[in-house]
């Protein structure tokens, strides 16, 4: 049986990376890892780690990616959680056995090779929760 032992990450939505990375790694120091385009989300995420967690900072490539419409519905700000699992399948298979409303029912690519499911906020008081299984790195 497979748990979740750990949260992964912390998404925050920005409308622009550049004016937002300073910050996470020049004053709060974080160790800043590079930025990524993930074209499945249409976003392009800058990554800092922080102990065994990673902060995600979102910027929208597009109108139509979820988070230029979550910025424009909520502003910027936290947008999911995510929590590491390393069985995302079995975890999938487990949440629709116990009815639990998906985004996702299979998994999509994530950034650095991961693969990320999403589900639907309704279940879990309003936070959109990500489940994600690393990559090779
Ligand atoms: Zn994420």
């Amino acid at each position: 049986m497979t748990m979740i032992r750990k949260i992964n990450h912390v998404g925050i939505a920005v409308s622009s990376l550049d004016e937002h990375i300073p910050f996470y790694r020049d004053v709060l120091g974080l160790t800043f890892a590079g930025t990524e385009e993930v074209p499945g989300q249409k976003v392009r995420v800058a990554m800092f780690q922080v102990g065994e967690v990673k902060i995600e900072l979102l910027e929208p490539l597009s109108e139509e990616s979820p988070i230029a419409k979550f910025i424009e519905k909520k502003g910027e700000g936290i947008h999911h959680l995510a929590y590491e699992t390393d069985d995302i399948e079995n975890e999938l298979e487990g949440m629709k056995a116990k009815e639990i409303r998906l985004i996702d029912e299979e998994p999509r690519h994530g950034a650095h090779g991961s693969r990320i499911a999403f589900l639907h906020p309704r279940s879990s008081a309003k936070v959109l929760t990500e489940l994600c299984q690393s990559g090779e790195e």
